[in-house]
Order: C-alpha cells, then structure tokens, then sequence
C-alpha cells in the first residue's frame, strides 16, 4: 500500500492540475513546486529575509450532495473559490468519491489546513481515513475546519470526544444575523455583522468540550417572527492542532459566495494553520 501511495504522491498534483483541481499557483504540471514568482512590482523596501517561507496547503473536502444549482462546483469548489485570494497557499478540492476518498496520504501529509463540509454520507467516510486525519491534528498540528452538518461528521466527533449533537435542528428559518462575540480573535478579522438567508438553524445548547472561543453567535430569525439566538463559530485546541466549528451552511443556502462568509473562511484558515517556524 506503501508504495502505491508514493506513486499517488508524484501523480496526483499533476492530475489534479490537469482537472483544474488546484487552485493555487504553486505547482508546475508534474507537482514540482515552483520557484517563487519574482515580479518585483511594489516590493521595494521589503527586503527579501533570504529564506522564503514555504508555501502551504487547504485542503477543502466535500461529499458532492449540494444541489447542482445553488454549487455547481460542490460546496468545496465554492469555498475554494473564496480561499483564492490567500497568498502563498494552495488551495486543493477533494471529494469523497475521488480515489482514497479525497485525501491519499501524500494530500493528507503536505495539508496545512483541512475543511470540512458533510451531510449525508458521513456513514461513507472510513474509519482508517478519520484515523489518519485525527492524527493529523493531534500530534502535528494540521488546522480543522468543520462547517454546518460537519458537526455529526466522523473526524469531527473523533476530535470532539463528545455527542457534537445540538439541542435541535429546524428548518423554519429565514434569515442569521451572525454577530461577532469575540472581536478580536484572528477569525473575526474585519467581520462585522451580518445577516444571510439561511433556512436551518441548530440549537443551543451544543455537546462539545467548552471551546477556548465563541467567536461568532447568532440569531435566526423564524418564518412566524420568533427567534433564536446560538453559538455560530467556536474555537478549541485539540492536541498541537486547532480546530474550528461554523454553523452556518446548510447546502439549500448558498452561503460560500457571501464575501463575509468568505472572509470568515480566510481568517479561520490562517489561524487553523500550524505556526511556522
Ligand atoms: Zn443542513
């Protein structure tokens, strides 16, 4: 198995290049990484430190069960979209139905950052997988992001150690108001409130470890008027990684084009990454 990953691992960047599967710019055809692009434009005065830092990885993982209209490209293809802005990052979309699931052990291994969105084929995902990506996050610090029904999804428990249900989840929503609760948390970097239409809210209270943050809450607002209020954007460190829960992103709401979404997902990947250096 071994050394069938290491030809996965010369393989797969090239392949996923070819499908326009990588979105960052930091891989030549055959997964070589590239020099770093020199343009000299604006740069003056910012003296190059003689070691450019390395470029780093996101990977953004789905199931494929969003509906084609609202994500055409699955919910990890429209979130990939809004991580494009990130510099000196690769940005990878893997799919549960692509070979090893998404995550061969090469992705898995050079991964900074994992996102994860699940639904309805948590069931799918192997046990072998959640093992090796749990791993991952306790003993070498890669960063999880775990959005809306991710919450019952395997690595997400394994993580927690806890339920991870919520009080209740209803689909009788119209609008969130997401408010920061946490404002100067890294993840609430230039967020300000905001509303999205967004159909099912969960409710508090929610059985996970008490989280080292609350960084966003949140108010949905009920088709007869009523609401209720919940925690939206929680923090934890789960051995040398650290993780990151949103609720918001139920796949009839096509919330990862909302530019405050996105920039929530930016913020959450930089803080999820290990530290450098
Ligand atoms: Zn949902």
């Amino acid at each position: 198995m071994i050394r069938e990953f290491s030809r996965r691992q010369l393989l797969w960047p090239g392949a996923a290049v070819a499908a326009g599967l990588v979105l960052g710019v930091g891989l030549n055809a055959d997964g070589a990484e590239k020099p770093k692009n020199k343009k000299g434009k604006g740069k003056k005065g910012k003296k190059a430190s003689g070691k450019a830092q390395a470029r780093r990885t996101v990977v953004v993982w789905s199931e494929g069960t969003a509906p084609k209209k609202l994500y055409p490209n699955d919910i990890n293809g429209a979130i990939a979209e809004g991580l494009k802005e990130l510099e000196g990052w690769d940005v990878v979309v893997a799919n549960l139905s692509d070979p090893d699931q998404g995550l061969p052990e090469a992705l898995l291994n050079r991964a900074d950052v994992l996102i994860w969105w699940g639904h309805q084929k948590h069931g799918d995902v192997k046990n072998e997988l959640v093992d090796k990506i749990v791993k991952r996050v306790k003993e070498d610090g890669m960063g999880f992001i775990s959005l809306h029904s991710s919450h019952f999804a395997k690595p997400n428990k394994k993580l927690m150690g806890t339920a991870c249900s919520w009080k209740a989840y209803v689909g009788d929503s119209t609008t969130l108001k997401v408010t920061v609760k946490s404002p100067d948390h890294p993840i609430a970097k230039g967020v300000k409130e905001f509303t999205v239409e967004h159909t099912e809210r969960y409710s508090d209270p929610y059985a996970v470890p008490t989280p080292q943050a609350v960084v966003f809450e949140g108010v949905a607002t009920l088709k007869d008027g009523k609401v209720d209020p919940s925690q939206q954007g929680l923090t934890w460190e789960i051995g040398k990684g650290r993780f990151f829960y949103f609720q918001p992103g139920h796949e009839t709401n096509p919330i990862f084009f909302d530019p405050n979404i996105r920039r929530i997902m930016i913020n959450a990947v930089q803080w999820a990454a290990p530290r450098q250096g």
